[in-house]
Formats: C-alpha cells, structure tokens, sequence
C-alpha cells in the first residue's frame, strides 16, 4: 500500500529550505508517500519545478501559471508565442481554430507583442519543446479561475485559461485545476474544449451542487488537509461509491491537516487525509491508499514503483 501526494509545492524555495526539501522528502518516502507532484504555478516557478523533479527519483511536475498570475506581461508574452504557434497549427488544418483573431489583438496589445511578429522566438518556446521532452512532466496546472479577491480580471483569466488547456491537449496531458468562486464560468468555459482529459479540481472546496456536477461531468476530486479541519459542507454527503473519482494532495506548505495543524504542511501529511477518509467512509486506510493511488497513477500516467522494482 502506498500514497501519492498529486498537489504540493515542495520545489519552491519561498516555503522550503534545501536542507527542509531533502527531509520532508525522506520523510514522505518512509511514511509510504512513494511518489510526489509539484505543481508550477508560474512560467519560472514551473522551471524550479521541473529541476526540482528531475534532481529526485519519483517527483514529478507540471507546467501552470495560475489564475492570479493573469495580468502579469511575463508569463503572457511567453505563452503568447505558444498559443501563436498552435494557432498556425489549426490555421493549416490540423484541428479547430479557437484563438479567434479578435482575441489575439486583445492579448497582443497587452503584452505588447505584434501578431506578425514572427523573428521574436521566446524563452518559452524553446521551453513548449522542451515540455515535450520531459519524461516526468504529468500536467498543466495549476490554471484555472479564481474570483476570490477583489479586482480580478476575468477576461485576462479566461484567456490564460484557454491557452493553458490549448498547451494540454497539444501535449495530450491532464489539467491540475484550481478554481476558487468561478465553478459556473469554469464549466461553461471547459465545456468548448470536448478534447480535454480527464482531469483534476485540486482543493475542492466549493458547494455540494457543484461539486455533484463536476462528477457528473468527470472530473477527479482533489482532497486535502482542509477537508479535516474545515467542516465543509460538500463532503458530507460524499458517498464511498466516489472513491474512483478521488486523488488525495496536501497542497504543502499550506492548508496542514488536523492533527498537525500549526506546523508547516508536507507530503508525508498525504497520510492524515487518508485517516480522514478511511474514518469518514468507513473503510480501510487501506481501501483509501489503494483507490485514489490507482487514480493518479491514471489520470497523471505515472509508472508503478511496485512494477519497477520488480
Ligand atoms: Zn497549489
């Protein structure tokens, strides 16, 4: 029996030490958390990712930029010249157009980058070839909508969004989502990309409606530490019958769960989730461990450590 923790931030040198990194990753490899996904939540922070996962057997990453990120030229500009480049794809044939022109002269003009500009190769399109090379790149994520804080830009956020789930059909990977506030927008919006795999809600934590649509339309339910310590109405009426549509994630350093609440959160936590569950449901931690495993093994296409030991 073991757990994987499909959501935390480990990698990022803001929250974690070196010294705190190699530990909390010893740690979770002798608590049975066998394998680890850190999540990207900007273009750079995605790059510490990817090093981050490479320098370590059994930790992989994904390449986001997350909804808050949106109206920061950066991250735009790179992804601008990737969406572009898809864009000329459909153009000649290979698939629908989505990035209608009207939109890229939205987004050109923000970014400051003109549409025929075509002798502006960027740092990020080397980095889409390299994306594709990266045997343990697992997901784009995290990207999403969120409508929590005030001053939010939400066309800047939609279009993030579309180019991001664009960049994961491209790679043929899954989505990490995080959506905060924005469910109804959410599903609307991913209803126009019928290619999308199947995919995960990271921290759900949004009403019990919306939480029974978004199993009715497939997606995977990410649980974390705040379902321990937050009396969240949408997991009262969670049913057992779920757990193939459930992965287990701390979300570290953040959202620690009971009983370690007031110590910086880590993947060896994954644990407590699965305690939470295990009691919640009323079946084995062993039911829990062998379920949600064997849904991020599929959804992320992660090797089997048992089969590769053998
Ligand atoms: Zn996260």
């Amino acid at each position: 029996m073991y757990l994987v923790d499909s959501h935390c931030h480990l990698h990022d040198p803001e929250f974690f030490t070196p010294s705190q990194q190699i530990e909390f990753l010893k740690e979770a490899f002798e608590s049975n958390v066998c394998q680890i996904i850190c999540i990207g939540t900007s273009h750079a922070d995605s790059l510490v990712a990817k090093t981050f996962a490479e320098a370590h057997e059994n930790v992989f990453w994904t390449y986001g930029i997350h909804p808050e990120e949106a109206t920061k030229k950066e991250d735009f500009k790179s992804l601008f010249e990737v969406t572009k480049e898809n864009s000329r794809i459909s153009r000649e044939g290979h698939g629908r157009l989505r990035v209608s022109v009207e939109s890229e002269g939205r987004l050109a003009d923000r970014v400051g980058v003109r549409l025929d500009d075509e002798k502006n190769p960027t740092e990020f399109f080397q980095t889409k070839k390299e994306l594709s090379k990266s045997s343990n790149l697992v997901a784009v994520g995290e990207i999403g909508l969120d409508y929590h804080y005030p001053g939010y830009d939400k066309s800047a956020q939609f279009d993030l969004l579309e180019r991001m789930i664009d960049l994961a059909i491209s790679l043929d990977l899954p989505c990490s989502f995080h959506v905060r506030d924005a469910l109804p927008d959410f599903f609307t919006l991913v209803s126009n990309f019928p290619k999308l795999k199947p995919s995960v809600l990271h921290s759900f934590s949004d009403s019990k409606q919306n939480l029974e649509i978004a199993l009715e339309k497939g997606f995977f339910i990410g649980i974390n530490g705040l379902a321990t310590f937050a009396n969240l109405d949408c997991y009262k009426s969670l049913d057992p019958c779920f757990l193939d549509r459930i992965v287990l994630e701390t979300d570290a350093p953040f959202l620690t769960p009971a009983p370690n609440r007031g110590k910086i959160n880590r993947p060896s936590n994954v644990i407590h989730v699965a305690r939470w569950l295990s009691d919640k449901f009323g079946v084995s931690s062993q039911e829990i461990a062998e379920k949600t495993t064997k849904n991020v093994l599929k959804i992320f296409n992660l090797p089997n450590p048992k089969l590769e030991q053998s």
